[in-house]
Parts: structure tokens; C-alpha cells; sequence
């Protein structure tokens, strides 16, 4: 099981090593997030003695207990919150979070704020752009991104350093990735969040700056 988990890791940092040479980018200049939503601290320890040390989570709920836990075990861990964010967990979010990939609105971006002035804390965030424009799914439209990405750093202050999408999974990501970097090209931010465990290498080609992989690392994810 541990040595599964060592191994995948191994080889999905190979294959961004390998798609950051193809598309003529440094090595390094993608990081990769894994993402151990669903899984307990005992299924994240193997890839955190392997060496690694950025992870994402979706729910802030379920990462206070287990990352708590693993910060007293391991220095130096980065965590990014790659899911939706409720206002009335922005608290939370502020105290067990350092990156924050899931700004889509002006009441999230305003809480976040006032939450990081009070803790003393100016964490790195992302703008969630909904490229597919999917009625179903969180982020700001791409029409409506500029002016919300204006919005974020002049209004509110925030620091935003890019932006993050998932493209609708019936379509190719490629055009998404596209559209994503067009938008963070223009409002110049460097960051950009994109790729899952099905398509990283494509992202990559894109400029994704950070690739988040769940399933490729630690393995089928179990809801029940
Ligand atoms: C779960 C999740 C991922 C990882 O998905 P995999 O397909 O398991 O790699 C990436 N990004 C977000 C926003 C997620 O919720």
C-alpha cells in the first residue's frame, strides 16, 4: 500500500519532468498538487515520507482533524483548498489553508480578507474561472473575469497570484487550458492552476504552474 502510493508519486512527477521538457518549459516549473481528499492521514503519510510536501484538499471540514494531525508529524507542508468555499468557513479556511484556489464571487473574496487581516495571514489565491460555463459548476465566467479579477486585488486587496479551472469533463481540456492562460496572460498573472490526474501533460503544454492529481497518486478515491 505505502510503497504504491511512493511509487505513483514517483511517476507522476517523472511524466511532468517529461512534459515540461517536451513543451520546452524549465523542470520545476510545474508543482505538483496531490490531492488526498477522501483519504485518511495513514493514506497520506507514504507520499509526505517520500519527501512531498504540497497537497490539496476540496473540503475544509474534512481537512482541519487530519492536517492538524499531519503538521505536528511533518515541517513544511503547503496546503491548498482546491474546492467550494462558504463564507461561514472562511475562518477555518484562513487557519488550516495556504493557498486558495476557489475564489469565484465578491462575498468569498471580502470574507477571505477580513479573515486574513485578523489572523495576520496574506495567503496566495487563485480566481476560478468556469471556462466551460457550466451552469452547474462554481467560478466567474470569462466574460466576467477581468473585472472580477480587478475587482480582487483593487477592491479587496487580495493577493491574487492566477487563476484555476476544470474544464467540463465531455469536452477536450485543451481549449480550456487555452482560454485560462489567454485570461491570466492579459491580466498579468504568472499562476495558473489546471490539469488533473487525466490530463496534467496537456496542461502542462498550456503553462500550467501547478497540476493537481489526486487518483494518479494515491489511488482510486472511495465516497461511501
Ligand atoms: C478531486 C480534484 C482533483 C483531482 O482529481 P483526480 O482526477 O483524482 O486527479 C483536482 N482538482 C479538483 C478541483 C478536485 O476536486
Amino acid at each position: 500500500m505505502s510503497n504504491q502510493t511512493g511509487q505513483s508519486l514517483e511517476r507522476v512527477k517523472q511524466a511532468i519532468n517529461a512534459a515540461s521538457l517536451e513543451s520546452g518549459r524549465a523542470p520545476g516549473s510545474t508543482n505538483l498538487i496531490a490531492v488526498s481528499k477522501t483519504f485518511d492521514a495513514n493514506a497520506i503519510r507514504p507520499a509526505l515520507d517520500a519527501g512531498h510536501r504540497i497537497f490539496g484538499e476540496n473540503r475544509v471540514q474534512e481537512a482541519v482533524g487530519k492536517w492538524q494531525e499531519l503538521r505536528r508529524e511533518y515541517l513544511g507542508i503547503e496546503l491548498h483548498l482546491i474546492g467550494p468555499l462558504q463564507s461561514n468557513k472562511a475562518k477555518e479556511a484562513v487557519q488550516t489553508f495556504d493557498v486558495i484556489h476557489t475564489i469565484d464571487r465578491e462575498k468569498i473574496a471580502k470574507a477571505l480578507k477580513s479573515e486574513m487581516e485578523k489572523q495576520g495571514r496574506n495567503l496566495p489565491c487563485f480566481v476560478q474561472i468556469n471556462t466551460g460555463e457550466e451552469p452547474q459548476k462554481a467560478g466567474v465566467s470569462p466574460r466576467e473575469a477581468d473585472t472580477f479579477i480587478s475587482y480582487c486585488t483593487r477592491e479587496t486587496g487580495l493577493s491574487v497570484a492566477g487563476l484555476m479551472c476544470i474544464p467540463p469533463v465531455e469536452d477536450a481540456p485543451g481549449p480550456h487550458f487555452a482560454l485560462l492562460q489567454k485570461i491570466a496572460e492579459r491580466n498579468n498573472l504568472d499562476q495558473l492552476s489546471m490539469g488533473m490526474s487525466a490530463d496534467y501533460e496537456t496542461a502542462i503544454r498550456f503553462g500550467a504552474t501547478y497540476v493537481r492529481v489526486g487518483s494518479g497518486v494515491f489511488g482510486a478515491r472511495n465516497y461511501t
